[in-house]
């Protein structure tokens, strides 16, 4: 996935553009530019990548989740439904608004569950955040359809997704709102950065503003600009957008080598009986970023993970342990330990956590390794590595 692996001149000339005028910051200074609008640029790169009206950068994907909800009314004391297995920005972006994250099971595909969405509605159910994670996604259709019966906002975090398509719309761009995150591990880079996509305009100028102190960005005297409603700073810098705005025209060249890379690999685990892979649902194609796939129990998983490791083969998780992508080791939001008051509503919703169900979740994950799949390697390196993969899985499940 990460697009640093593939660094070079696009970059490094993109950056000194911005250098050699030293206007760092997207808005304003239209004199000194010369010409140079990278966040701008960037911003209408992505509408053809996304094949969608609008593009709002911001400073980091999870302010990128955060202003998404923002901007289409998601605060104080509305529930927000999300995966028990994402990234912790997730519920951070929602808790930042005073929203209440509600965690529900996730399916076979590693992502929401329809039916444990449809089970965690209630009166104060005001948006459901779909999480298209490590590389595939939901089953789109069944949660739009459950969105618009209860008329909620739909949220799709793709951060770790892009490049990949359901019924040929690109991940991110088919929810009410899109999230994407380019930080220094994602399959595109700005160093720190984050995108919202829409087709709603409303939304699109909500986000705009809002990422932006409430500016309305309207005639070209900065300070005489008005505030129609308050915002925040999530702005990103050229700097940053410099760096995206030359990774992103790469997309496809890495999206092609994922795929490759990704391929190899699956084609030599399918070997396996035992080896079951994740589902990807009717008229979705992942984006490659990861390989996942399932094992016949949690503690094969562990075995598998441990032997991974002593021989070599870095970058594959089983996330049941993991501290930052599943709920089972996030104490810290369990607990509401935060370093300021939370109201009431939100600590009450967390304190439910401890005692939910999951099992569901667990049953999935427990079982699941999860692959990185590197830009970096070359032919000869991923045949052996899904070799050597092949044999070491094999000898746990014989051990
Ligand atoms: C990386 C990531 C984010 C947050 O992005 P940052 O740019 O690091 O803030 C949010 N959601 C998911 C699924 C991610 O993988």
């Amino acid at each position: 996935m990460p697009g640093f692996e593939l660094f070079g001149d696009a970059e490094r000339q993109s950056v000194n553009d911005v250098l050699d005028n030293g206007v760092l910051m997207r808005y304003g200074f239209d004199g000194m530019r010369k010409g140079h609008w990278k966040a701008k640029e960037l911003e209408s790169e992505l509408q053809h990548t996304f094949n969608t009206n609008y593009v709002q950068m911001v400073s980091s994907g999870t302010a990128a989740v955060s202003v998404a909800l923002a901007s289409a009314g998601v605060g104080a004391g509305d529930e927000v439904i999300m995966p028990t297995f994402t990234f912790v920005a997730s519920f951070e972006a929602i808790m930042m608004l005073g929203a209440i994250p509600v965690l529900v099971d996730i399916d076979d595909t590693l992502t929401l569950c329809p039916k444990a969405v449809e089970a965690a509605i209630t009166s104060k159910t005001k948006a459901v955040m779909v999480v298209q994670m490590c590389g595939s996604m939901a089953n789109m259709d069944a949660l739009s359809a459950i969105c618009d019966a209860h008329n909620l906002i739909f949220i799709e975090d793709a951060c770790q997704a892009i490049g990949g398509t359901y019924k040929g719309k690109p991940l991110g761009s088919i929810a009410d709102l899109g999230c994407f995150s380019f930080d220094f591990v994602k399959t595109i880079t700005c160093g720190e950065g984050g995108a919202v996509i829409t087709n709603n305009e409303a939304y699109y100028i909500n986000a705009d503003h809002y990422s932006d102190h409430g500016h309305d960005h309207i005639g070209n005297d900065r300070g005489a600009e008005t505030h129609p409603f308050l915002g925040y700073n999530f702005r990103i810098s050229e700097l940053h957008a410099a760096v995206g705005l030359a990774q992103v025209k790469r997309l496809p060249e890495f999206l092609r080598i994922q795929r490759q890379n990704f391929d190899i690999i699956r084609n030599k685990l399918s070997e396996i009986n035992e080896v079951e892979f994740r589902a990807v649902p009717e008229g979705g194609i992942e984006s490659c970023a990861f390989l996942n796939f399932f094992l016949p129990d949690l503690e094969t998983a562990r075995k598998v993970i441990d032997t991974f490791g002593k021989h070599g083969i870095d970058a594959c998780w089983n996330y049941y342990d993991n501290n930052w992508h599943y709920i089972r080791k996030w104490h810290h939001l369990k607990e509401a330990k935060s370093l300021y008051p939370l109201t009431n509503e939100i600590k009450n919703a967390l304190d439910k956590l401890s005692n939910t169900d999951f099992s569901q979740s667990d049953h999935y994950i427990g079982r699941n390794i999860s692959c990185l799949i590197k830009l970096s390697w070359t032919e000869a390196e991923v045949e052996a590595r899904a070799s050597k993969m092949v044999t070491l899985i094999k000898e746990c499940l014989n051990s």
